[in-house]
């Protein structure tokens, strides 16, 4: 029988798995699951019988956001998902009979791209999410070297923001580069905004991140009332569509009126500390051939990304004892889950190194 490769990529929010032509990267029939529910590893572990009903002939990669022991096969510390305990669902894997590698996140998004997408032709790859969080990992000849957390380095910006829940320092980058600005900065300029007088507020309900937001409520939980504009003049149904202001909600105002606030102000800050990041990186990993980007954020294109590349290539944000040639190119990957292909790629170097070195 034929041996078949699965990459499976357990994030912040989503959980994707998919089958993965070794040679290609390409990915057959991508599944996604709520991470929150496959948090327990019987769970984890039911899932993946599931998926595989067969472990002979198959090989599995799967990659982690969190401190992954590669040698155990054991997650200790997952800061960002809100896992603390360590998670030992690949071992039980492997003592079932799977054959099976286990990975940092930000690992396999580089070896992904540096093996099958935009850093294939080049030497030293950085790869990097921004997603939930902002994680990086550097490869030079196509072997994964280091990770980072360079979330969380001291970042000193204004305003003043907490980094996520679990962290929970003030100035990190990660906020600064991350869905948290949008979504932070966004909730407090409308709960101090919290305008009792019936005039303010009718013109208040009408913010188009509001009804962004709105928009998005009635879309989601399907038991829930669907409410309309108008009853955020009640303050409990106000309240709560405030809490559910994300960053993409930021930005699709941001679209519809880029110099309303609080938009424009969030979008400005975070091109400023995205631009910033790039040079941080390539003082850390220079000389840096290509940074490839990926992650809900980084989807941001035409909003965030492009205008804060543009703004690191017209300054100097490297160490100053770095060459302006030493900017390297910056570009987001168009692998549709580089995660999971890395992950395969990952388990390939491993565990088939005659597939992985051919390649
Ligand atoms: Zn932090």
């Amino acid at each position: 029988m034929h041996k078949k490769f699965f990459g499976m990529d357990y994030g912040c929010t989503k959980l994707r798995f998919g089958e993965v032509n070794p040679i290609t990267g390409d990915i057959h029939n991508i599944l996604k699951y709520s991470s929150t529910k496959y948090r327990d590893d019987d769970k984890l572990v039911d899932l993946i019988k599931q998926l595989i009903p067969d472990p002979r002939n198959a090989g599995l990669g799967i990659c982690y956001a969190g401190d992954v022991d590669e040698e155990n096969l054991v997650v200790n510390l997952s800061a960002n998902s809100g896992n603390e305990l360590k998670k030992s669902f690949a071992q039980e894997l492997r003592s079932l009979g799977y054959d099976v590698i286990l990975v940092n996140d930000a690992r396999a998004l580089t070896m992904g791209v540096s093996v099958y997408g935009e850093g294939k032709d080049h030497h030293n790859v950085i790869g990097e999410t921004f997603s939930t969080g902002f994680g990086a990992a550097f490869s030079s000849g196509r072997i994964v070297w280091t990770h980072a957390e360079p979330g969380h380095m001291p970042y000193r910006k204004n305003p003043v923001l907490h980094c996520s829940e679990n962290c929970n320092n003030e100035q990190h980058l990660e906020p600064y580069v991350s869905g948290k600005a949008g979504e932070i900065l966004g909730r407090k300029f409308f709960n101090k905004n919290y305008i009792k007088h019936p005039n303010n507020r009718r013109l208040t309900i009408e913010h188009p991140i509001l009804q962004a937001a709105l928009k998005e409520y009635n879309l989601g939980d399907k038991t829930n009332k669907i409410l309309k504009t108008e009853d955020m003049m009640n303050d409990k149904t106000y309240n709560l569509i405030v809490s559910n202001i994300g960053s993409k909600h930021v930005y699709e105002a941001y679209r519809r009126e880029p110099k309303g606030e609080p938009q424009k102000n969030i979008r400005d800050l975070q091109v400023e500390s995205i631009a910033d990041s790039f040079g941080i990186l390539v003082s850390v990993y220079n000389p840096v051939d290509i940074i490839v980007y990926t992650g809900s954020l980084g989807n941001e294109q035409n909003e965030l990304m492009l205008p804060a590349i543009e703004l690191y290539r017209n300054r100097t944000l490297n160490l100053p004892s770095l060459s302006e040639q030493g900017k390297p190119i910056i570009v987001r990957t168009a692998m549709p889950e580089p995660g999971v292909s890395g992950a395969v790629a990952y388990y390939l170097q491993k565990k088939d190194p005659e597939i992985f070195y051919n390649l």
